[in-house]
């Protein structure tokens, strides 16, 4: 008798829902996770005593309903926070735009910048619900071919999403609703989150569209906090994963996933300790899983090439601080106000977006970057000590390979960057920011392991999306080795925090188990 029946390579959170569902099947799983901790970059840490950072992932709001009911996360301590503005968009003559969870609201803040847009955005968001009607299905599912996905669809219904959402640029798309420049970057910042693309480049429409398919408290396409930060995500996860009966082993990194004529025996750690298992579900990302954990011989080199060419380049940095006061901004000086409770972002046209994309491209941190900010603690103070704060940014673009010089010395410079673009809208901020860290493409990569610093496990644009994820051939987790899945955001639908991965490939292999040798 096999010791498991699966064994999980990694504790990330897709891993803990794949865990989660397995054993509550009746199925005997441990989960091998190399760090300290589990939750891969869904965790909150304590970098100052105190202050409860979300050193990587940030925003809630992606994680499936269903998931969250099937795996009873409530009942472990999950507590979703829907914010309010979606977005706070200051600019530099001293306006500002608010994106609300009241739609009449946000028209109305519209209106201020056009009149046409302001009738133009209640089509826009029913566009919106339409496509998410077409996806939401999607995404708890093993991934359709997008050929047989527009064959679902009468002729010119079909080519016209695919040229919409599939081929256009954000730039593009967004150019068909409205005219004016505020209210198009107010958008169109999610179209580029967290991937080395511009507003510009084709297919961050697509990108767009998989960054509005949050639901929380009933609403569609928005974000919220985690209570107490994105660890207690994955906290709730791994209690969860317990109490239907699956191990959690942490500091077990897994040198090779064993396999014998064509199918997986089970996992080798680093310490020569092996681990015996019918299956093996990997929640790494494809390149370190079929080209490092694997024994090279066991891979077909085709699946060898294609996964060599896998786009998965950094991006984003983290700046995460801690604060004495609040920033207080230009363009909304009253502080506090609604608008530190929600997202800020400092991105105040399309072409400066594209201009920041244009360094990061080729190979410089931009001069002046787009930053996607947020003061967690004024809406849950449980973040940090009574009056401080935390802010965390996610910043764009920082190339995971700088052209002069490397990440370990450049923090500083980069941090200066930071400060000065964010002080052109909160002159403020060097006052009450009293220290901060930089988590850089580099150190996502050596911390969590993801491939060139790439937050998706592999970008998320359409050509990496559904039947090509992670390579085409191979897309709906199984493996061409018999036994071995990948259960990660390196597998539909992608990056983000949905536990939709770690979901369905969990369905597969139970699918599968009772085929496999005991
Ligand atoms: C900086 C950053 C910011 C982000 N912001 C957001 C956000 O605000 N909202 C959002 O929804 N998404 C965000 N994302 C994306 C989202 O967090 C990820 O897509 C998601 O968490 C990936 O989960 P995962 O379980 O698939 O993989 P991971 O979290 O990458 O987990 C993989 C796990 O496998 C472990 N592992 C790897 N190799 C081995 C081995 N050999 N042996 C044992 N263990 C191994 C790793 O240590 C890790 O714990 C962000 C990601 C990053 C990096």
């Amino acid at each position: 008798m096999a010791d498991f029946d699966v064994a999980i390579v990694g504790g990330g959170h897709n891993g803990l829902v794949a865990a989660g569902y397995l054993a509550k099947a009746g199925a005997k799983v441990v989960v091998l996770e190399r760090r300290p901790i589990v939750g891969g970059a869904v965790i909150t840490e304590e970098p100052w005593p105190g202050y409860r950072i979300n050193t990587f992932s940030y925003v809630a709001g992606l994680l499936r309903p269903q998931v969250v009911e099937e795996l009873e996360l409530s009942r472990f301590g999950y507590r979703p926070m829907l914010y309010d503005p979606q977005a706070f968009c200051p600019f530099p003559d001293g306006r500002s735009l608010s994106l609300w969870n009241d739609p009449e609201k946000t028209r109305k803040e519209i209106e201020k910048f056009s009149k046409r847009d302001a009738r133009a955005y209640p089509k826009y968001e029913e566009f919106w619900d339409g496509v998410l009607d077409l996806l939401e299905p999607l995404l708890l599912a093993p991934p359709v071919p997008l050929a047989d996905l527009m064959a679902a669809f009468p002729g010119s219904a079909a080519e016209e999403l695919l040229r919409n959402l599939f081929l256009r640029s954000a730039q593009d798309f967004l150019d068909q609703w409205f005219e004016s420049d505020e209210v198009k970057v107010a958008f169109a910042t999610n179209a580029v989150i967290g991937e080395m693309v511009g507003p510009r480049t084709p297919g961050t429409a697509y990108v767009l569209a998989h960054h509005s398919i949050g639901t929380l408290d009933g609403l569609r396409k928005v974000w919220g906090f985690s209570r107490g930060g994105m660890g207690r995500i994955t906290e709730a996860m791994a209690k969860a994963a317990e109490h239907f009966g699956a191990t959690l082993r942490t500091s077990a990194p897994v040198r090779t996933i064993n396999v014998r004529d064509g199918r997986t025996t089970g996992v080798t750690l680093d310490n020569g300790d092996f681990i015996e298992a019918r299956a093996v579900a990997s929640n790494a990302d494809a390149q370190h899983t079929y080209l490092e954990l694997l024994p090279r011989e066991a891979v077909p080199p085709e699946v060898v090439r294609e996964v060599e060419r896998i786009k998965s380049r950094g991006a984003a940095l983290k700046f995460n601080a801690r604060l004495d006061g609040l920033p207080k901004f230009t363009a909304a000086p009253k502080t506090p106000g609604p608008h530190h409770a929600g997202a800020i972002e400092i991105c105040p046209s399309m072409e400066y977006l594209e201009r920041a994309y244009d360094d990061g491209k080729y190979g410089h941190f931009s001069q002046r970057p787009f930053m996607d900010c947020e003061l967690q603690s004024v809406a849950d103070p449980s973040m940090a000590p009574p009056k401080k704060h935390v802010m965390t940014c996610f910043v764009q673009y920082a190339p995971y390979s700088l052209k002069d010089g490397s990440w370990d010395d450049f923090k500083p410079e980069a941090a200066e960057r930071i400060l000065d673009t964010y002080a052109e809208f909160a002159p403020n901020i060097r006052k009450v920011v009293k220290d901060w860290q930089i988590v850089s493409p580099l150190d996502i990569e050596r911390t969590l392991g993801l491939t060139g610093g790439n937050i998706f496990q592999g970008s998320i644009t359409p050509d990496q999306i559904f039947s090509f994820r992670p390579i085409l051939g191979w897309a709906g987790y199984r493996t061409p080795i018999q036994g071995l899945y990948l259960c990660g955001s390196a597998a539909h639908p992608g990056g983000g925090v949905t536990g939709a991965p770690g979901h369905n490939a969990a369905q597969v292999i139970l699918e599968d188990l009772p085929q496999l040798p005991r």
